[in-house]
Order: structure tokens, then sequence, then C-alpha cells
């Protein structure tokens, strides 16, 4: 059910937001990044003549009752994002919740307390899940960052509702990942990089076959480099996975889909932002060197083969790019994509690493989308139904 054909009017929704927010030492929220994606669904069901009940997690309290962890510190911030004074009540099940939840008049918003100060949460608890879902006779999931876990509130509990549907950000991001995977405008890049190659193993056999062209960057590469022979120095390498590494190249050229490798690497003499540097090709790094970055010839190579595709997923930075002197390749990267999807291409970029630098590098209003799932978008890429996912549709 989409949430255009749900009547909200006199009624009251469950939202599944995640308000899972960073809070300094003052209790003060840093980023409301996540209130703010959460506004439209919110907005939408009061616009619609309805009520709002809020619940969320927040850090990671176990099981216990940790005040650091409570949902009262995010109620300012809330109330300001949305226009609207949010009402808070420090339990999220029980005879009190209920009643409140209950008298909310259309308009009104409460949010309740942690859901993770309960044990029952994270174990996907039944009779827990039941308890909450007392609390409205719609529910919403809008909480994509963490529909890759059966937890209570965000798979188990949706099937005590004859009227449940994803929240417009949820949407937008299956949406994107369908566009990107399922019906995408050819040619399609997907450009990997990140640390690992262990990591990211499932994301590349699922999507060989999706893509014409895949791009390997960051660590990762010089796996590949060295499993076909290259010397990397002391760059980073999991020699367990070399094999493999040649298994998806073969997989690719049956399917033919071009693998782009860098060609050649920032290198330096020790994993510093002081070390010394050098640029050499990505085979021949001398002992005692390790590659940090992508060089220039990989960038402009990349950069041709990005410029020419219509559908583009990025994930995993091209180097180093927490540190200065390696963070040239991902934001060359970064500068491709917004050119390219300038021109009229789709790019979504998502996963963890590459949305702070996406983020950090100004990039973030120069893309198509930017998925706000780490784990969640991951698992999708990996070709996996996610269980907040499944719960709407069943
Ligand atoms: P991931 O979480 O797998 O996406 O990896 C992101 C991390 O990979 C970032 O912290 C980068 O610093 C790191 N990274 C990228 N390229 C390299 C490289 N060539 N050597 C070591 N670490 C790298």
């Amino acid at each position: 059910m989409n949430i255009d054909q749900i009547s909200f009017e006199n009624k009251t929704a469950l939202i599944r937001v995640d308000f899972n927010v960073p809070l300094d030492d003052h209790l003060e929220v840093t980023d409301t990044t996540r209130i703010q994606a959460a506004k439209d669904t919110i907005i939408h069901v009061l616009e619609k003549g309805g009520a709002v009940v809020l619940m969320s997690h927040l850090g990671r309290p176990d099981g216990q009752v940790l005040d650091k962890f409570s949902m009262s510190y995010i109620v300012d911030k809330a109330s300001d994002i949305l226009g609207v004074q949010v009402q808070f009540i420090a339990e999220s099940t029980g005879q009190s919740v209920v009643d409140k939840a209950t008298n909310l008049q259309p308009g009104e918003v409460l949010l309740i307390e942690n859901l993770r100060f309960h044990k029952e949460e994270t174990q996907g608890d039944e009779s827990f899940a039941q308890e909450l879902a007392k609390l409205g006779d719609i529910y919403i999931n809008d909480a994509f960052g963490t529909a890759h876990r059966a937890h209570a509130s965000t798979t188990v509990v949706a099937q005590f509702f004859e009227q449940k549907c994803y929240g417009k950000l949820m949407s937008r991001e299956i949406e994107s990942l369908n566009r990107v995977l399922k019906t995408p405008e050819k040619p399609v890049v997907a450009i990997l990089g990140g640390a690992k190659v262990s990591s990211k193993i499932t994301v590349i056999e699922n999507i060989l076959e999706k893509v014409d062209h895949l791009i390997l960057a960051g660590g990762m590469a010089y796996t590949f480099i060295k499993a076909q022979g290259g010397s990397i120095g002391d760059s980073l390498v999991e020699d367990d996975k070399q094999e493999l590494a040649l298994e998806i190249l073969e997989h690719a050229r049956k399917h033919n889909t071009q693998i782009h490798l860098p060609i050649d690497s920032i290198t330096a003499d020790a994993f510093s932002e002081q070390a010394t540097r050098d640029v050499a090709p990505i085979n021949a790094i001398p002992d005692g060197w390790m590659g940090l970055d992508i060089g220039p010839e990989s960038r402009s190579k990349f950069a041709d083969v990005i410029k020419a595709c219509k559908t583009i997923l990025w994930n995993g930075p091209a180097g180093v790019f927490e540190m200065e002197p390696f963070s040239h390749g991902t934001i060359a990267l970064g500068n491709a994509v917004a050119a390219a999807t300038k021109q009229g291409a789709f790019s979504l970029v998502g996963g963890g690493d590459s949305v702070s630098a996406v983020k950090q590098f100004g990039f973030e209003d120069k893309v198509s989308y930017v998925s706000t799932g780490g784990g969640a978008m991951l698992e999708m890429l990996e070709g996996k139904t996610l269980p907040g996912i499944k719960a709407i549709q069943e």
C-alpha cells in the first residue's frame, strides 16, 4: 500500500523513524539530517488530518534505561524542524502510553521513549511488538537505516496492522535503488571503493551482471592488481582473496562487463598525512611504499567512463580521503559523478564512508540521491530482501 492511498483522517499513524542522531556532551543534537529526513512523512499525515506517534532507537543502550540515550533530548529539535510542539512520554509501552496515544488529536505528535531501553526491541519480540501496535491505527516504516534488522518496531510490528506502508523517505530509498538495479538507463557504471574486497564481494557478485562498467578503486583494487601479478609494495591486500579476484575478473569477461582498475597510485612511505609521497604505476609500487589514492591517469580514465554513463552507483572512496593528500582521487570521482548528473545521468551514492566523503567535499546537492542507510543499502546491493521492506509488502 502506498502512503497516498491511505486516509489518515482522524487516525493515528505509528511511524518508525530513524532519530538515531548524534548528541554532544551537553546532550544537544549535533546533526539533524535524520530528523529532517523524516519530516515529509510526518507532515503528510498531519496535513491529511491524522495524529502521529513517533518511535525510534537512539544509540545502543542494550536493553538498559540510560538517561544519555533518552529521546527527550530530541524533542526540542524535532519540534523546531516539524513546526509542531512534539509531546514526549518517558515510556514506550504500557497503559499510560496507550492512553496518551489514544487521546491524541489530529495534528498532534507524540514521541515515545527509546525503543532499545527494552531488550525485546532488538530481539524482535512478538509481545513487545504487539504492545507497540496498540499505539496507532496505521503503521508506517520510514527508518530505512534499520530496515535490514528484524527488530520489533521495524519488522515484527507490521503484522498487527491491516493498513501499513513505507514512509516517503523509505519509498525514495527503494525507488532510487530500483532505478539503479532494476530499471536503469544504460550504460550503467558502479564505482566501488573502500578498504577491503571481503566486505564488498557479495555486492560485486550481485551487481556484476547488472552493470556495463565496474570501477574498482580504493584499497580493494590492490588485491586485484597483485592477483594479476603486479607489485603493490606495502599496499593494503587480502592475500586470501586473490583467487576470488581472478574469478571476478573472469566472470566479468564472460558477461561483457568492463572492469576498470586504477593504472597509477599516489604512493606514500607511511600511512600518514606527513609521509613522503610519489606517483607510481599501480602494478610497480616499490617495497616500503603503499598506494593510498588513485593517481592522475586513473582519475582521468575513470572520469571518462563515468561521464559516458547514464546511471551511476557509487559506494566507497577512491583512497584514504580522510587525509588531505590522499583525497584527490575521491574528489575527482565526485566531480565526474557531478558532471554526469548535470548532463542528465541518475547518480546514487550510498554506504557509510562515501556519504561522508560526498558531504565533506560538497557534492551532496550535485548527485541525484544520497542514501541514508549504509548497512541497509549495502544489503540491498547484495541482492537481499530486507526484513523491514518485506514486512510492509506482506
Ligand atoms: P569501506 O568502509 O570499506 O568503504 O572503506 C572506507 C575506508 O577505506 C576509508 O576509511 C578509507 O580511508 C579506506 N581506504 C580507501 N583507500 C585505501 C587505500 N588505498 N589504502 C588503505 N585504506 C584505504
